[in-house]
């Protein structure tokens, strides 16, 4: 995989310009320092973002045991400390239909009694450790935008609620406009009332503030660069040092390499998305447009749109694509974003961005994120492929993947069906970027004609 994207994605002496970077304001890093010579671990978790922070929160919180965790890049840089702090439903990238379908009623049931509970576990745990989440927002919207598509809505309003996902509400175009969503490409909208958002690179921090707390060692800018057996044991290379461990996490997501496991070799596959934040907007021009929901709000287009209203009156628009990761591309992509950000919300034609950023969210082969056991032993496992949805089940899976990692009792069999599939290649793995390629052609269509 390292070719799959311009190693610019992957640099991690890059920092990210987000909008996030520049409001969380100060965070003493010195907890955090990279690794430097031989160190043992129960366990080793590689990554630290939302899912090997939580992880080492619950191992050492749940079962008392210290983990040690592997970040390649300075704490926050990954996905988690930038993606667009959507904490709703998700990380399943199958209909509710084909999830029934593939997995049965009751394990569907079950998986999204699972992304329930990841939200509620979000809240719960920043409140336990005292973490400033900013929340904004009671439940997340997504708009119609095809008048076709309001249908397409109310069937999956219909699915969510046999699921056991909470309260859904369809909303007429004018109903959604009279709770502040206006936009010549809304067409009416579900809404769900399990979901809220908040700001990321907050949230990432908070938690690990708290692993470190609760017993758990971090080391910041560490990548492992080589993995060798040793008998029973695992050691972890990195720049600096070794940790010898009996158990490893993996929690790479997005920035995993192919040749970083050959469980994992060809069966992930990163995907682009990109968001710019306006400045400041007045209340005259929130009101010019009829956009004032706090709440998190995305649209149906298989290359979806996503957008937020901040609590500084921000604007945060973001779209999934693309497929060049260079920085010459920045400004395309940037471009491309603000002429739909005109064209989908006209009144704010004269309003400039002030930060651009993107990054990986991570798809597998199967459409379903991966909490398994990789080697026979069960040394070896990841919690990993969210979809681009990772922010709430992120923290579910790493708690999960804590138990799981262990070893103890039952915890495999907690793990709904649908998120606990083992990681399969991609046909022609090679070629994912091409089937990537095909796919938005084939979401672009879509989008536009149905
Ligand atoms: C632009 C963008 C917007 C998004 N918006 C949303 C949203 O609104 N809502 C939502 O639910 N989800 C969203 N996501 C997805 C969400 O951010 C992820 O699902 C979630 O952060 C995954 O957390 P993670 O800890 O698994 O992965 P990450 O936070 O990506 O952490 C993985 C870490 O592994 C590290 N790593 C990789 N290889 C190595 C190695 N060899 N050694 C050591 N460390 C290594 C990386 O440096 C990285 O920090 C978005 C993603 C992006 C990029």
């Amino acid at each position: 995989m390292t070719a799959l994207y311009h190693p610019s994605l992957y640099d991690t002496r890059q920092p990210i310009e987000s909008y996030w970077a520049a409001s969380a304001g100060p965070w003493d890093t010195t907890g955090f320092a990279p690794l430097e010579g031989d160190a043992e671990a129960e366990v080793a978790i590689i990554g630290g973002g939302y899912t090997g922070l939580t992880a080492a929160y619950h191992l050492a919180r749940r079962h008392g045991v210290q983990a040690r965790v592997l970040e390649a890049a300075p704490i926050g840089w990954g996905a988690s400390g930038r993606n667009g702090g959507f904490c709703c439903l998700g990380s399943v990238w199958l209909s509710l239909d084909a999830l029934v379908r593939r997995f049965g009623e009751a394990e569907a049931a079950r998986c999204v009694g699972a992304m329930r509970e990841a939200v509620e576990l979000v809240r719960d745990l920043a409140t336990e450790e005292g973490i400033a989440l900013d929340a904004q927002g009671q439940g997340t919207i997504t708009v119609a935008h095809r008048l076709s598509r309001l249908r397409h809505l109310e069937e999956e309003a219909h699915a969510l609620a046999r699921l056991g996902a909470g309260a859904t509400a369809i909303w007429s175009k004018e109903e959604l406009a009279e709770r502040g969503y206006s936009s010549p490409e809304a067409f009416g909208a579900m809404h769900q009332s399990v979901g809220f958002g908040l700001h990321p690179l907050k949230y990432c921090r908070g938690l690990a503030d708290a692993a470190l707390r609760r017993g758990a060692v971090i080391h910041g800018e560490s990548p492992v660069i080589a993995w060798r057996r040793e008998g029973p044991r695992h050691v972890l290379q990195t720049p600096r040092g070794t940790v010898t461990a009996r158990r490893v996490l993996i929690a790479t997501n997005g920035f995993t390499r192919d040749e970083l496991h050959k469980a994992l070799d060809g069966c992930l596959l990163p995907a682009l998305s990109n968001i710019v934040v306006t400045r400041p907007l007045s209340d005259s021009e929130l009101a010019a447009q009829g956009v004032t929901t706090e709440m998190p709000t995305s649209d149906t287009r298989g290359l979806l749109f996503y957008v937020r209203l901040l609590p500084d009156r921000r604007f945060m628009f973001g779209a999934r694509g693309g497929l060049d990761a260079s920085p010459e591309s920045s400004s395309l992509q940037r471009a491309f974003l603000e002429r739909r950000l005109r064209e989908m919300y006209p009144a704010w034609r004269d309003v400039e961005t002030t930060h651009f950023w993107r990054g990986p969210v991570c798809l597998s082969a199967a459409f379903t994120p991966h909490i398994a056991r990789l080697d026979e032993a069960g040394t070896v496992t990841c919690a990993l492929a969210y979809h681009g949805s990772g922010v709430a089940m992120s923290g579910w899976a790493g708690r999960a993947a804590a138990a799981l990692t262990l070893g103890v009792d039952g915890a495999e069999a907690a793990i709904p069906a649908p998120l606990a599939t083992m990681p399969r290649r991609w046909p022609v793995a090679r070629f994912r970027l091409f089937w990537l390629r095909l796919a938005y052609l084939g979401f672009r269509l879509k989008d536009e004609l149905f």
